[in-house]
């Protein structure tokens, strides 16, 4: 197998000289917003640690959790099949979309990217559509995506705007083939221009499709659930409009417990995407009548068997380190070569397919251990690189540093050698430029000079002293608890509120209370009056696969931490007054609310096994939307451009409304 040649395509990417800066300002945008994001979530420290755990958890109990997710989807009818290759994967999923019809629509997966699905598919005949805006992009430029969930962060308005001139046939204004910058506010306008026409030629392929494909965020072995994530509304068509809907994801996405999922969603969109978050998270535990699910092995079960670098199985694919890595930044993700680009990358692709392509990659990094410091499920990325280049060198595929690696493990391994090695390092540059693998290490760096004074001298001033044995040293007092009541119902609906509100920056969220339902009614009657019945979508009512102006849906629960609304649709078909429409209106009751997303889940396990909810929920949090077009945020994506909540205090009688009464 040829190696990937990383150092040739990195100068090559160094030499773009407008790539660099596209990376930087995106990656930069998403890690300050998500600066921002964590210093306002005290827990945050601990979340990370219950998200290791938890994951660590899974990864133990690895074979068991395959074993209960099957027999929870065995239950429900739903065919799982674990694919040891990409190949075994790729023909199944052909097959089964071969079998009823070739037109595909397919949400963001990383999976796919990995066993080269796409390609597989179209030789077979198929025709297939990204849904992700990103991922559209990319798809159309025939380029693979160069972030976990930024695909097309390496690309300008500019660029975009000419693909969809060359591919869509969009029309462009002249400044964008002219070479002139306009004003910010111009260039902003017309990233928006270039999600909307995304979105008009989206939805004929989403209303034609005959098979649905999405990967997975996560799989939870107690409740058999399908987790996804996403705020285009992309998925939500992908899911719920095509006959067949198949699910790719890799063998390492079980979780345990609907618990450990609550955590894993909240660090989640807060690293992707600087939300506190996402639109929608989608819970599939339905029948749905032609389902069916593919896991991929590809390497996975090797890696688990492996002490030192399994809990590199642990990753949710934020990006955040991709975000957070210098040498990410400076080259883009295409120079990694791989489905995975980034730290994680890096140590990914040699165990999925092997050192002999990929040796160069654990090299790609400069072990500042910023990746580390981001990683929400605390993966010490940088260690585990470390090791993935000592196994690099040992197995023979890297030779250049083989000789310094060892002479610094001995060095490091003995007080006297590090003692003579700091005190030489002052030669060490002059030493080094007279070998020329040192001349050509020096040519593109600065070694840094030695501090003063050096760690050993500031070391033998402030060294502490020993507590002598047996003296008794005072015990740290832990602070004095406070007991904490817990928020009534009036706090939480204002949180709630504020939540809502800050989800529409352009006032495209609102929120309307009303104490009594024939209030609320009449309200809804306004929001209903000149348009067309044809157009007005009330949950339960039959509907056809085509856009709607108004949908008004019953909400099952309200998160006040989020703003987030928690549909329960006991059918897919009913998704459609929430998702094919314009304006959203969902009418809740004030009683509904909970504090957090973890009450929430946990509402939906009691509530799921008392029967009183379905096998499928939705938590719609915001008006869709998407920032893929040089992190401009648009609203909407695909779903709808206004959400409204009604509070009301008495119940509405929905079926009346759709009677017309
Ligand atoms: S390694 Fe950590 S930071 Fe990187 S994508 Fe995975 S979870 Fe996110």
């Amino acid at each position: 197998m040829n190696r990937w040649p990383m150092r040739s395509v990195s100068r090559e990417k160094l030499a773009d000289s407008t790539l660099g800066d596209k990376v930087h300002r995106a990656t930069l945008h998403t890690l300050h917003n998500r600066a921002r994001l964590v210093a306002s979530i005290p827990e945050w420290g601990e979340l990370r640690q219950r998200a290791r755990e938890a994951r660590l958890r899974a990864l133990d109990r690895h074979e068991a959790l395959l074993d209960e997710f099957t027999r929870q989807l065995d239950r429900r009818g739903v065919p799982v099949t674990v694919a040891s290759t990409p190949t075994e994967a790729c023909d199944l999923i052909t097959r089964l979309v071969l079998d009823v019809g070739g037109r595909v629509t397919k949400s963001k997966s990383m999976t796919s990217e990995e066993i080269g699905l796409n390609a597989a598919l179209e030789s077979a005949g198929a025709k297939v559509t990204e849904t992700d805006l990103g991922e559209l992009i990319v798809q159309l430029a025939g380029q693979a995506p160069s972030h976990v969930t930024a695909p097309a962060i390496h690309l300008s308005t500019e660029d975009i705007a000419l693909i969809f001139r060359d591919k869509l046939g969009m029309s462009i204004p002249a400044w964008v083939t002219s070479g002139e910058r306009p004003e910010e506010p111009t260039r902003k306008a017309f990233a928006r221009e270039l999600s909307l026409e995304a979105r008009r030629v989206l939805r004929a392929r989403f209303l034609e499709a005959d098979v649905g494909i999405s990967g997975a965020n996560f799989l939870v072995a107690e409740s058999g659930t399908i987790v996804l994530v996403e705020n285009e509304g992309n998925i939500q068509l992908t899911t719920c409009l095509p006959r067949r809907h198949i699910v790719l994801a890799g063998i390492d996405k079980l979780v345990e417990t609907e618990a450990d999922l609550a955590v894993l969603l909240r660090l989640l969109p807060v690293s992707a995407t600087a939300q506190r978050q996402s639109c929608y998270v989608s819970l599939f535990a339905d029948p749905h009548p032609d389902m069916h699910v593919v896991l991929i092995d590809h390497g996975r079960r090797a890696l688990m068997d492996d002490p030192e670098q399994r809990d590199l199985l642990t990753c949710i694919r934020c990006g955040a380190c991709m975000n957070a890595c210098p040498v990410y930044r400076n080259v883009g993700g295409h120079a990694y070569g791989g489905a995975y680009p980034g730290p994680i990358g890096s140590l990914l692709m040699p165990h999925l397919e092997g050192m002999g392509k990929w040796a160069d990659l654990p090299f790609a990094s400069s072990l500042c251990g910023a990746c580390t410091e981001a990683c929400p499920v605390q993966i010490p990325l940088h260690e585990r690189l470390l090791q993935l280049r000592a196994r690099a060198v040992e197995s023979g595929e890297v030779t250049e540093l083989g000789l310094t690696l060892r002479a610094a493990t001995v060095a490091m391994q003995s007080r006297t050698l590090m003692s003579l090695a700091g005190a030489l390092y002052p030669l060490g540059a002059p030493m080094a430029a007279l070998a020329p693998a040192g001349r050509a290490w020096l040519s593109s760096r600065t070694l840094p000079s030695r501090s003063s004074p050096t760690f050993r001298s500031w070391w033998k001033q402030h060294e502490p002293r020993v507590e002598a044995p047996g003296r008794r040293m005072e015990p740290t007092r832990p602070a004095p608890q406070t007991e904490v009541p817990a928020p009534d119902t009036a706090d939480l609906l204002k949180r709630f509120a504020r939540r809502l509100a800050d989800l529409g920056p352009g006032g495209e969220s609102e929120l309307h209370r009303f104490s009594q339902a024939r209030q609320a009614v009449e309200f809804l009657r306004k929001r209903m009056d000149g348009i067309d019945p044809a157009g007005i979508l009330i949950s339960g009512q039959a509907s056809d696969k085509r856009g709607y102006e108004l949908g008004v849906t019953p909400a099952a629960a309200l998160i006040a931490d989020t703003g987030g609304v928690v549909l329960d649709l006991p059918d897919r078909t009913l998704g459609r007054a929430s998702t094919l429409v314009e304006t959203h209106i969902v009418v809740a009751s004030p009683s509904q609310v909970v504090a957090t997303l973890a009450d929430a889940l946990e509402m939906r396990s009691r509530m799921r096994r008392s029967e009183a909810w379905s096998g499928y929920q939705v938590i719609v949090t915001g008006p869709s939307r998407t920032a893929d077009v040089e992190k401009v945020l648009v609203i909407p994506a695909h779903g709808p451009r206004r959400l409204v909540v009604v509070l009301c205090e008495e119940p509405v009688d929905l079926a009346a409304l759709r009677r017309g009464g």
